[in-house]
């Protein structure tokens, strides 16, 4: 098992729970339902972001 991205954090785009630490996550999908509030998030490159504050400020 290897992951397609490594050393990326990721975070829910509605509750901001840390995806990464959540059972089950595999980043080798493209959606994760947040089990926290069901939301699909899109694991993608195009949603990496530098810093947590772009990706706060992007909003
Ligand atoms: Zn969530």
């Amino acid at each position: 098992m290897s992951e397609r991205f490594p050393d990326v954090d990721w975070f829910c785009d509605r509750c901001h729970d840390h995806l990464n630490a959540q059972d089950g996550f595999d980043d080798n999908k493209y959606t994760w339902k947040c089990t926290s509030c069901s939301h699909k998030n899109s694991i993608s490159r195009d949603n990496i972001y530098d810093s947590r504050e772009d990706f706060l400020g992007s909003e």
